[in-house]
């Protein structure tokens, strides 16, 4: 034998001996390993906030691993889409975002992200009735009398909200729209430090999902002027609509999503879809969600499909009266 064949040959049961001894390729570790991030794009202890926070301690039950909520604020959530569009799509990073998803695409003419091209979407979760408040210290006690100071006090009046892009912004925009009026906005990063706001009397209005706000609602910590759906909802079954108070076809419902980078593996996609699902059927979050008003979509809409289907018909509906509005953010 020469040399160089037997050198081949010593090399080859070199490696075939470190082969037995590493055993089988490792197999990949089940989806998920370990904690997953839920981004909200609004300030801790606001009504998106609840919602996630609801989901995540069921959905950590279910994944067997912590789903980590992470509150990244700026630009009425639009920091937070971002953020979401650029993360790693490895299945460990998910986003839950509102209306604001479709309208940030008008109020925003350079976004750094599309939220038609950029995004997985794992699923819609619940729609929320918004309701329009005032604080204890603003005399009017109803809408018609609401309706009668807004015309007469106009700017004086301070609206908080979370900012261009937020659900508290759009219904302040329809609000003024319907009054022939303008108030002064307050922007917050979330409608929890808005509502804060409010119950000191810092700010005088504010228009929030019942995520939030039915508490103080029942608590008699601020005033109601009505709810921002067109049929009175069963939480506050004695609170006229805006709708039958004056302001006819006054209608804002706010929708949830869950989102993830493009390109996720689709495993991951498929479980945290069967979690998401799974959660919205836990007796908690049930209960939770009938208490504070949120009501949960059908399982058909519960889909990737029916949330991308969704997202499109909603850019399409608040595009012509955003534009209407002119409001834009640059
Ligand atoms: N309610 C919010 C909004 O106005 C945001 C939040 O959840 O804090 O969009």
């Amino acid at each position: 034998m020469t040399l160089a064949k037997n050198l081949r040959s010593v090399s080859l049961a070199t490696g075939l001996v470190m082969a037995a001894l590493a055993g089988p390729a490792p197999a990949q570790q089940p989806y998920p390993s370990h904690a997953i991030t839920l981004v909200v794009p609004f300030a801790a202890g606001g009504p998106t906030d609840v919602l996630a926070r609801t989901l995540a301690a069921s959905m950590t039950k279910g994944l067997g691993q912590t789903v980590v909520v992470e509150n990244r604020l700026g630009a009425g959530g639009t920091v937070a889409v971002a953020a979401v569009a650029k993360a790693k799509p490895d299945g460990y990073t998910f986003l839950i975002h509102h209306n604001g998803m479709a309208t940030s695409t008008i109020l925003y003419r350079k976004l750094p992200f599309d939220p038609m091209t950029d995004f997985d979407y794992i699923g819609l979760v619940a729609d929320v009735p918004m309701t329009l408040m005032g604080s204890k210290k603003m005399p009017p006690n109803n809408m018609a009398e609401f309706i009668k100071y807004a015309k007469e006090n106009g700017d004086k009046i301070n609206l908080a909200n979370a900012g261009l892009g937020a659900v508290s912004q759009l219904c302040g925009t329809l609000l003024q729209g319907a009054l022939g009026t303008k108030f002064t906005a307050i922007p917050y990063q979330g409608t929890g430090p808005a509502m804060t706001a409010l119950l000191g009397g810092q700010v005088d209005v504010l228009c929030d999902q019942t995520t939030q706000t039915l508490p103080q609602i029942k608590g008699d910590k601020v005033k109601l002027y009505g709810v921002t759906t067109l049929t009175r909802i069963a939480a506050l079954p004695d609170a006229p609509t805006l709708n039958e108070s004056g302001l006819k076809g006054f209608e804002v419902v706010v929708w949830h999503g869950v989102y993830a980078p493009k390109g996720i593996p689709p495993e991951a996609a498929k479980r945290f879809n069967q979690a998401l699902k799974d959660a919205l059927k836990d007796p908690a979050v049930v209960a939770k969600a009938n208490d504070l008003g949120a009501v949960i979509v059908d399982d058909s809409r519960q889909t990737p499909a029916a949330l991308q289907a969704w997202l499109k018909s909603e850019i399409e509906k608040w595009g012509p009266p955003l534009r209407a509005a002119g409001l834009y953010a640059d």
